[in-house]
């Protein structure tokens, strides 16, 4: 049915997703040749027969390992993924996207929820196929375009439904991951401008089975995390799923249903918070992931610090610096990385800096956070109000100044910072040289503070940014100094 299909790929793809699908067709074809079978298989199958591309290729073949080296034997590969069957292999003329190529296996016993005890090498596709996770995912293609699909996996695709291959129960007691792999797949997964919902059964059984969670890694939780927050359906999936999520991240569960009582919020503080986390736009510096992280999790501690006060107004003084404290337990349980902590604790903690229209002000900021957080700051600040359901466009309007104003001050290359400054220390001390002071002829913590002091002069607009201007307050303010 699908005869002729990756031809059609190939003539709505990019120059490079149709160069990739030619250079795996060279690796089929030369499997085949050797007397292998071999298919395009999973995640790629899939965004073929949806149009779309971008996913890595993998291929699956009925050669063994030993089989497969011997068919690339000219070729460069890395067998990182030997012992599950995998070789990566560098085709000729796209060296720098290796397409993986794994023998079509089956998986032993499952004693861990995680981890097959053993993986078996089969000679048969349907075996191959049965192990994966999902219909939309269990389906292969040959090389002329012809898709090989046991489970009605185009049924669902149309359908825009996740369901599990077999019984959900069972595959979900297998590797619990999978539980976060439908989350994902619900959140990116995208038709016509709709979310991909379920199926019933397998929902059912993800809610039954979700403490199974537990034993999975970290690593390879915040790896499907961090794709599931990023999906156009992120907020969807949190909103329903919120119990399921909460098995790694029990910090959202108490801001469900948590009212503020407070006139600038109509939300309560999970669904202010997916709101903001939907509307967060990056600022082009942070991941994307970042951002939403942060975006997500910046009101984490208003459960915590909530109180009313005696006109029934509620209050959360203080949750800022009490969330980035929250946030960094959250980031250091997933093993997040250090900069993505970094990032995300920072914004957490500034997200409620009250920004004003004021050039000398913005200087001070872009110098004491550097610009580009200063920037992403504004962005979930601005998100953070959009989130309230009460923005007003006079505040959308200040927002948009506000960046155009630190976008200016960028260009202008306008002092903010000692290192924008006509003088550097050496400079100083010239002009220390020159005096007759003993504590100014060696170097030391004095240089710091009198550049600190004339960057101050400079954003107040009292000195010039010039040499001569400035190392002559310089002179003036050593020899003030007692
Ligand atoms: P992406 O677009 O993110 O690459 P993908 O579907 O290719 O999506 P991968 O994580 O790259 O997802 O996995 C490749 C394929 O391997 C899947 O399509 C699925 O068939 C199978 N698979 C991956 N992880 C599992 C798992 N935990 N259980 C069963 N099958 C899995
Ligand atoms: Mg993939």
């Amino acid at each position: 049915m699908f005869c002729g299909f990756v031809k059609m790929i190939l003539k709505k793809g990019t120059a490079e997703t149709m160069n990739r699908i030619t250079e795996a067709d060279k690796l089929i074809e030369m499997l085949e040749t050797a007397g292998h079978e071999a298919y395009y298989v999973g995640g790629c199958v899939r965004d073929f027969l949806r149009a779309q591309t971008g996913a890595d290729i993998d291929v699956t073949t009925s050669a063994t390992p030993d089989e497969m080296k011997e068919v690339f034997a000219g070729l460069r590969y890395f067998e990182t993924g030997i012992q599950h069957g995998t070789l990566t292999v560098l085709t000729p003329d796209d060296a720098h996207r290796p397409i993986e190529i794994t023998t079509f296996r089956t998986d032993g016993a499952y004693t861990d929820n995680r981890h097959p005890d053993t993986v078996r090498f089969v000679r048969n596709l349907e075996e191959d196929l049965a192990r994966r996770d999902f219909t939309i995912n269990a389906m292969a293609m040959d090389r002329k375009g012809e898709a090989i699909d046991i489970y009605e996996g185009q049924t669902d695709l149309q359908a825009g439904l996740i369901r599990a291959v077999g019984d959900p129960d069972r595959r979900f007691q297998e590797d619990a991951l999978r539980i976060l792999r439908a989350l994902r797949f619900a959140a990116v997964l995208d038709r016509g401008g709709e979310s991909f919902a379920i199926e019933a059964a397998t929902e059912a059984a993800m809610f039954r089975n979700k403490e199974l969670l537990r034993n999975i890694s970290a690593e390879r939780i915040y790896a499907e995390l961090k794709k599931l927050i990023t999906g156009p359906y992120a907020g969807i999936v949190i909103r329903r799923y919120v119990e399921i999520i909460g098995v790694f991240i029990p910090e959202l569960l108490p801001m469900k249903g948590f009212e503020q009582h407070n006139p600038y919020h109509k939300y309560d503080v999970l669904e202010h918070c997916v709101r903001a986390m939907e509307v967060v736009e990056g600022a082009g510096f942070a991941e994307g992931y970042q951002m939403k992280l942060a975006a997500l999790l910046h009101d984490v501690a208003k459960p915590q610090k909530f109180f009313l006060d005696e006109n029934g107004v509620g209050h959360m003084y203080g949750h800022a610096a009490a969330g980035e404290e929250m946030v960094r337990n959250i980031l250091n349980r997933l093993k997040a990385d250090n900069e993505t902590k970094k990032r995300v604790c920072m914004l957490v903690k500034y997200h409620d800096l009250v920004f004003q229209e004021d050039r000398r002000l913005l200087k001070k900021w872009m110098n004491r956070y550097t610009p580009e957080m200063l920037l992403e700051i504004l962005h979930i600040k601005r998100a953070d109000n959009l989130a309230t359901g009460n923005m007003s466009e006079e505040l959308a309007q200040k927002f948009d100044r506000i960046e155009a104003e630190i976008r200016a001050i960028l260009e202008e290359e306008q002092c903010f910072s000692v290192k924008d400054l006509a003088v550097d220390g050496s400079d100083l001390m010239a002009v220390a040289g020159g005096l007759s002071d003993q504590r100014w002829q060696t170097s030391g913590p004095w240089i710091r503070s009198l550049l600190q002091a004339l960057l101050d002069d400079v954003i107040e607009g009292t000195l010039p940014n010039e040499k001569e201007a400035l190392t002559a307050r310089a002179a003036e303010l050593l020899k003030k100094a007692d």
